[in-house]
């Protein structure tokens, strides 16, 4: 288990620097983007270079993204000799490096993100940046489950990943795969992005049904509907038995699919 640290560095918490240390899970996740010649893959959070390196052994062309100013120049160094890693400064939420020039592009995202900025990440990846052909992340392994959940332990981020992606987890790694050690477990996680091109107004009418449906736990999905859609109860049971969902349900038993045709039924 190796990593190559600047001298006295001190791990930034607030930035998620948990660097990889097996180079095993790093192969993991390089088979798991099955990587080739022709890929551009987008990197963020490269760290030490460790995942970078065997990227760009594979890959076409690396533009990795780091944060962290103190790492931009050993990274440099590191690749000097690498004419297919590009690496950039900055903040990969507010800085994606080819958003409008290259609208058409094809590109992976393959990362051990900081874990910090995983739900902003989802909504940048799927609602503002070009469609990925891929995307391979190590997160968090109890926002893993989250985000693979099914019928009947549906929640708001599996719907909102679920809506553009179809997403799997490759495999569980410890936390002791990392140094500093986290607190929790990680999973690596691949993200298939739907080819269907999705339509605004449809699509937040949806997440307006989804948000209302899991407004209030507690509460039956009828009455949180009623109150945060403003319609009559008997409006949104005919809906319900319009798009075949039972007057009891809850919400984390609906599939993606029921809430589209519950949007449906209300929306038209
Ligand atoms: N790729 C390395 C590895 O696997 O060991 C480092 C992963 S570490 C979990 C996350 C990296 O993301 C750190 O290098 C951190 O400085 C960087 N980072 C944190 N926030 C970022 C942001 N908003 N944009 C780009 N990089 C960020």
């Amino acid at each position: 288990m190796t990593t190559t640290l600047p001298t006295k560095f001190t791990p930034k918490k607030s930035l998620g620097q948990n660097f990889l240390i097996n180079p095993h899970i790093i192969d993991r996740i390089i088979d798991a983007a099955r990587i080739s010649e022709k890929d551009l893959v987008l990197e963020i959070g490269p760290g030490t270079g460790n995942l970078t390196e065997k990227l760009a052994k594979k890959a076409g062309q690396v533009i990795a993204i780091e944060k962290d100013n103190r790492l931009i120049e050993p990274l440099r160094e590191k690749f000097k000799n690498f004419k297919n890693i590009e690496i950039i400064e900055g903040d990969v939420l507010a800085k994606m490096p080819f958003v409008k020039q290259r609208a058409s592009l094809q590109y992976k995202i393959v990362a051990n993100i900081p874990y910090y900025i995983t739900s902003n990440l989802f909504r940048k990846i799927f609602e503002e940046w070009p469609r990925p052909e891929l995307v391979v992340l190590t997160i968090q392994k109890e926002v893993a489950q989250r985000i693979t959940a099914k019928p009947p332990h549906m929640n708001l981020l599996a719907l909102s990943v679920q809506y553009y992606a179809e997403p799997e987890v490759v495999v569980f790694i410890s936390k002791n795969n990392f140094r500093p050690i986290p607190k929790v477990d990680s999973a690596i996680i691949r993200l298939n992005p739907k080819s269907e091109i999705r339509n605004p107004k449809k699509t937040e009418e949806i997440f307006k049904v989804i948000k209302g449906g899991f407004s209030e736990k507690r509460k039956q999905l009828a009455s949180n509907l009623s109150k945060k859609l403003k319609l009559s109860k008997s409006a949104v049971l005919e809906a319900f038995k319009t798009a075949g969902i039972k007057e009891l349900s809850r919400p984390e038993n609906l599939s993606l699919n029921d809430w589209e045709n519950l949007a449906e039924a209300l929306f038209g």
